[in-house]
């Protein structure tokens, strides 16, 4: 059994793009720029913007912080969206979901430049994404194929199952994982909360990708010998011996379950830290595009 370390995989991918940036700047060049939208102050959210504007500064871009109080207005989010758009100093920018209930998140999704969507949410990237077009392919997907890529892991012709089909994991990474290219040229089987019998599917599948949220779902019985395993799942679950009060829990049983697998990424230290990696990535991306645009 192999651990997929994603936080050391993840380390190598922002000292990659710390090298870019360090030629940008040699050769006067504009960093790339990556600005947050969080409105509120969910605590789980600040501290998932905190980590990827620390990671920007971390590798030599510039950040920008947008904090809106929960009261904002859909027309008044949407106005500061309008503003990003068109500043031509930001590269890409990120909304943190979830937003208020007052706020129609599709509408504030849709109100996002395509060429700044560095999260990949906008229809015109998810459907360029599915057309095997080049886009902005959502950060947790991202990761995921490039951290089968890194560990050279099999993916041609072997049966994907995955658990969930949320719009920013479980379907993309099943589009993904069908499309032509390495990673990818799986059977996939997309399972969700109306799957029947989904031990059916999970026993017969060489990959599983688990994004459902439900700490140690995948249990030993459930899956084959050699399994390749990658566990998006996050929970905290409370736990008074540690400092926080809680400790994060993937959805895969990992003590049964890394006796049977070939493959499995650890929660936390596995898929989380690369999907910021993976949005830096995306943020460079957005950088190397504009100046093509901008140029021509
Ligand atoms: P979600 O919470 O929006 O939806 C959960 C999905 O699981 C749904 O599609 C539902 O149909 C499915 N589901 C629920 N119960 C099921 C069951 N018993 N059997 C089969 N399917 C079932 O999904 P999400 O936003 O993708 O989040 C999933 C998990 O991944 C959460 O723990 C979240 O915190 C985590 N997550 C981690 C990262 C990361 O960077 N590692 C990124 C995003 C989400």
């Amino acid at each position: 059994m192999e651990i997929l370390d994603g936080k050391k995989i993840s380390n190598q991918i922002k000292d990659e793009i710390a090298a870019e940036v360090s030629k940008m700047k040699t050769r006067r060049e504009k960093v790339p720029h990556l600005a947050a939208v969080l409105v509120g102050d969910d605590g789980a959210s600040l501290t998932y913007v905190g980590s990827k504007v620390r990671a920007c500064e971390r590798i030599g871009f510039e950040s920008t912080l947008v904090k809106l109080p929960a009261s904002t207005t859909e027309e008044e989010l949407l106005k500061e969206i309008e503003a990003l758009n068109s500043n031509t100093d930001i590269d890409g920018f990120i909304v943190q979901l979830p937003l208020p209930s007052h706020i129609d998140e599709q509408k504030v999704l849709l109100a996002v430049d395509p060429d700044k969507d560095v999260d990949g949410f906008h229809p015109a990237n998810f459907g360029k994404m599915a057309l095997e077009m080049e886009s902005f392919i959502p950060a947790t997907p991202y990761g995921i194929m490039e951290l089968l890529d890194r560990y050279n892991v099999e993916t041609s012709g072997k049966h994907t199952v995955v658990i969930g089909r949320s719009h920013i994991v479980g379907r993309p990474i099943s589009i993904l994982m069908s499309r032509k290219g390495n990673p990818g040229n799986s059977t996939v089987t997309l399972t969700h909360s109306r799957t029947q019998n989904l031990e059916a599917f999970t026993k017969n599948a060489d990959i599983i990708i688990s994004a459902l949220g439900v700490p140690n779902f995948l249990k030993a019985g459930m899956v084959k010998d050699g399994v390749v395993i990658i566990d998006v799942g996050i929970t905290r679950v409370a736990d008074d011996t540690t400092k926080k009060g809680y400790r994060i829990v993937g959805d895969v049983d990992f003590e049964e379950v890394s006796k049977k697998a070939s493959y499995i990424t650890p929660v936390p230290g596995g898929v989380g830290p690369m999907t910021i990696a993976m949005l830096l990535k995306n943020t460079l991306l957005a950088r190397t595009r504009q100046k093509v645009r901008i140029n021509k």
